[in-house]
């Protein structure tokens, strides 16, 4: 990782700042974009705390216009991107719906806060499509370019569990990351021969703002949901964001030279159990 320049986005959350710090100390300079400046400029000081180096950018990975300025400034400082990791991303409670199966009793439900998959609008959709799908593909096409002929470069993707089965609830979000696993796959074969590798992570479940108040109540017990995935998950426990890093190094670093196209599970055995 040494002296490799690394643009990750969203690196103002959870699992950014935990990937963020562990990269910094194997010696990476990190470019920390997030649409909060705040939370990315408090990462790059951590970082440099504790004797990294990183700057704290704003950028909208909505917007090119944003990307640029950002890529304008990561240059002059840090130099070309080496690795990009595209971390922006997440749900919306416009695109989950409130029960796992249709019955005909939600269809006289008239509650205000009741959502049925009749009651998804199409803004909350197309804001989880957004983020997720175009939020990866326009910093790949900003950052990529430059790594074009230059050696050891690297895409990193943050998929989910929810693309390899979806979801209960999450109909948008289920369908958002599908396409980034798919999108990997796709980027992968296209740019093999410029060498650039690209692969994800699919982390399972990770107790965070975003899904916070599925998987618990306002006191802070399991939801119904919450106590699933954990009888679900063989390991029986949620992932701590310190479980991405060893994946997240292997995938950008050298060992992982011939492996390119790829979505890792990080999930506690999750994917692999049948229920049964
Ligand atoms: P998080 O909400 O803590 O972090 C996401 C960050 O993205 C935030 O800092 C936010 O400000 C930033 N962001 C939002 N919109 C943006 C935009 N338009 N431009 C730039 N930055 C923007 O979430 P997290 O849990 O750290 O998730 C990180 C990634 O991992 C996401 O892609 C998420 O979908 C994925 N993921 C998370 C989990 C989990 O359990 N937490 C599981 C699977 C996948």
């Amino acid at each position: 990782m040494d002296n490799k320049v690394v643009v990750l986005t969203g690196g103002g959350g959870v699992l950014g700042k935990t990937i963020a710090l562990a990269l910094a100390k194997k010696g990476a300079q990190l470019a920390i974009l997030d649409l909060r400046k705040d939370a990315a400029e408090k990462v790059a000081q951590e970082i440099k705390k504790q004797g990294g180096s990183a700057i704290g950018i704003a950028a909208d990975v909505l917007s090119k216009e944003s990307l640029l300025k950002a890529q304008s400034e990561i240059n002059s400082k840090l130099g070309s991107c080496d690795i990009l990791i595209n971390g922006a991303g997440g749900n919306h409670p416009k695109g989950t719906t409130s029960n796992t199966h249709l019955t005909l009793k939600d269809l006289e439900n008239n509650q205000n806060d009741f959502k049925s998959f009749f009651d998804l609008d199409t803004e909350g959709i197309q804001f989880v499509f957004n983020l997720n799908f175009i939020g990866t593909l326009l910093p790949t096409q900003v950052f990529a370019k430059e790594m074009v002929g230059k050696e050891n470069c690297c895409i990193l993707n943050i998929s989910s569990m929810n693309a390899f089965t979806p979801l209960t609830k999450i109909p948008a979000y289920s369908g958002a990351k599908a396409a980034i696993s798919n999108f990997t796959q796709w980027l992968a074969v296209h740019f093999a021969k410029v060498g650039i590798r690209v692969n994800a992570l699919a982390p399972g479940f990770f107790l965070t703002d975003q899904n916070r108040s599925l998987l618990t109540d306002s006191e802070g017990n399991p939801t119904r949901r919450g106590k699933t995935i954990i009888e679900q998950t063989p390991m029986g426990r949620y992932g701590e964001p310190e479980d991405l890093i060893g994946t997240t190094e292997w995938l950008c670093g050298e060992g992982s030279k011939f492996v390119t196209g790829i979505v890792v599970p990080i999930d506690g055995g999750f994917s692999a159990f049948s229920g049964v």
